[in-house]
């Protein structure tokens, strides 16, 4: 059987997870635990919904976007399928970031790890600490950090923080990007959005 991996949700057309037009594949599971996690929905490994790596590389290849954006929960809980999907796309020249709890230390220490970050753009690393809320740049908290691994970006791409809300075809209403607390949550109480 291919590679399968487990997914919380894909968003495409995104303006605020990275540079340019981004479709954002949120990795459903993560076994880190971050105090205060800014994603809870996405924790249980056996919550989301199944997609073959091939799926995937195909709702990508139609959105057609500049790039893709890898969230979660944890992307790299599922390393194996990741690296296959991150191989695939990296092949038909997608930009590629990550956003992981994990450090870039860490990372290259899993197996596999190293060829991810062989594959990637760009990763945003380290644990999400709720008591020190980023006020710059595109990650969760100040103690995160990003890594620029290829020459195709610059930190300038990664400097501001925007919030999208996404309404799809069917009515359904996301919100995404980097608001800060206060104002996620006011956004979530009027749209009800994740
Ligand atoms: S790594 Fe992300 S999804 Fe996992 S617990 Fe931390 S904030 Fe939540």
């Amino acid at each position: 059987m291919g590679h399968i991996l487990r997914i919380h949700d894909v968003l495409h057309g995104s303006r605020v997870n990275g540079p340019g037009v981004r479709t954002v594949i949120l990795a459903q599971g993560c076994s880190l635990r971050c105090p205060g996690c800014f994603n809870p929905g996405a924790l249980d490994p056996r919550g989301g919904s199944a997609f073959t790596v091939e799926a995937l590389e195909a709702m990508v290849v139609e959105a057609a976007p500049d790039g893709v954006t890898f969230s979660g929960g944890e992307p790299t809980d599922q390393l194996e399928a990741l690296v296959v999907l991150c191989r695939r796309l990296r092949k038909r020249g997608f930009s590629l970031v990550v956003f992981s709890g994990r450090t870039r230390a860490g990372i290259a220490g899993l197996p596999g790890g190293k060829e991810l970050l062989s594959l990637i753009d760009v990763l945003v690393d380290g644990p999400y600490d709720a008591s020190r809320p980023a006020v710059h740049g595109l990650r969760g908290s100040a103690n995160q950090r990003i890594h620029l691994l290829s020459s195709r970006h610059r930190f300038e791409a990664f400097a501001s923080r925007d919030v999208e809300v996404i309404i799809d075809g069917s009515g359904e209403i996301r919100l995404t990007g980097f608001p800060c607390t206060s104002l996620a949550r006011a956004i979530r109480q009027v749209v009800g959005g994740r």
